[in-house]
């Protein structure tokens, strides 16, 4: 492997899901649901399939659907519009379309400011791009972004910023006066910005904000999307990016070379999916807060520091009540130890020092199956 790609290593999750298998563990490393999405969207992609739609390949653009089905949906929440043909762009997942924008939009050695902890795909295609990630540390309690900090990272070199809320991993969302100071950043020094919003709509009282909807940011924003977390599908990689037609031009233009097409059937299920009624979104959020104050509360009787998120389905804490490891040394010792499985959060960072401590859990799983998780941390103390 090359020296730009040997220093990512294996994936976190590859790792701990493997170590889940192994062990028998409960997993709350790995982000995904123990249901899948709605019955009517599984259904959907069968009948795709056994009706031969989107079994050979889709449009590069993705099927036409699908794409006025992603414009439809920023339009009912967001009020942006977009032009289905122009401006949608229908990817193999969310991380797909990370890959292209960068791969697209990355001259060897731009920077790219962005906020870390990150979503570890961040930093391995940054580094792909031949860019140079320029780190600003969020940290706990609130991990709310440092504006100044921000500010100062931005070079005459930097290209872009590539912002992610709700935030994984700390499930910070970002504020309305915040994006807004991002956006000016971004209009003052003519700055692209790519923003991963795949959990757009996983908040818990916060007001999740697009950044393309804050003005002078529509002509220079990227989005993504994905109905993986949006719709519990996570193995269906059917991802998308909304962006003017010379920036979905400029993604498109790498993504034809990475996978050119993907997913068929799914991108037919997804477009019912987007197309389901409001109550379906606001259900998700109500079922996820529950469970994130199911294991929040039992996080903190088992004594470890929980850092409350707004947004996403997970959730950090701090071990230091609990234990003198590192993260990494404490999550791979936790399936011996009682049978969960968690993601160190130091893999999201440059600054792993900032990190040593925090430990990073998903509850996107079944009520009984948190209950259970949280019963088997109570041991640890
Ligand atoms: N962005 C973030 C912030 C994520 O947490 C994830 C992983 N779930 C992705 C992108 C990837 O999404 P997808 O599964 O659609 O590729
Ligand atoms: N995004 C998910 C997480 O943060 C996992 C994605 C993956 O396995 N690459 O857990």
């Amino acid at each position: 492997v090359n020296s730009r790609l040997a220093p990512m290593g294996t994936t976190i999750f590859a790792e701990m899901s493997a170590l889940a298998a192994a062990t028998g563990s409960i997993n709350l490393g790995q982000g995904f649901p123990d249901t899948d999405g709605p019955e009517e969207v599984k259904q959907a992609a069968a009948e795709a399939v056994l009706a031969g739609r989107g079994n050979q390949y889709p449009p590069g653009p993705g099927i036409p659907e699908l794409r006025t089905a992603v414009a439809e949906h920023q339009k009912r929440f967001y009020g942006l519009d977009f032009d289905p043909d122009s401006e949608v762009l229908v990817t193999a997942g969310a991380t797909e379309a990370i890959a292209a924008a960068l791969l697209a939009l990355l001259e060897p050695g731009d920077e790219v400011v962005a906020f870390e902890p990150y979503y570890d795909s961040y930093a391995a295609c940054i580094a792909m791009a031949g860019g140079v990630r320029v780190p600003v540390t969020l940290r706990p309690p609130g991990f709310r972004p440092d504006l100044d900090a921000l500010r100062a990272a931005v070079t005459d070199r930097t290209r872009l910023l590539l912002l992610n809320t709700p935030h994984n991993p700390t499930g910070m969302v970002l504020t309305r006066a915040e994006s807004e100071a991002v956006a000016e950043l971004a209009r003052e020094r003519d700055l692209l910005v790519v923003t991963d919003e795949v959990y757009e709509h996983l908040t818990f009282g916060a007001e999740h904000i697009p950044l393309a909807t804050l003005p002078g940011m529509r002509e220079r924003t990227v989005t993504i999307g994905s109905a993986g977390k949006t719709f519990s599908f996570t193995g269906w990689k059917i991802g998308w990016v909304t962006a003017p037609p010379a920036l979905v031009s400029a993604v498109r233009s790498a993504k034809q070379f990475l996978t050119y097409v993907s997913g068929g059937p799914f991108q037919y299920a997804a477009a019912t999916a987007l197309a389901l009624p409001d109550e379906y979104f606001t259900t998700l959020r109500t079922d996820l807060r529950r469970k994130r104050d199911l294991l929040t509360a039992g996080l903190a009787a088992a004594g470890f520091e929980v850092f409350r998120p707004d947004g996403t389905y997970f959730v950090t804490t701090d071990i230091s009540g609990l234990s003198e490891e590192d993260g990494m040394a404490f999550c791979r010792a936790l399936p011996e130890r009682c049978g969960v499985v968690a993601i160190p959060n130091q893999v999201f960072y440059d600054d792993t020092a900032a990190a040593r401590s925090l430990v990073r859990f998903a509850f996107c799983k079944k009520d009984e199956v948190l209950a259970e998780a949280v019963q088997r941390l109570g041991r640890l103390h």
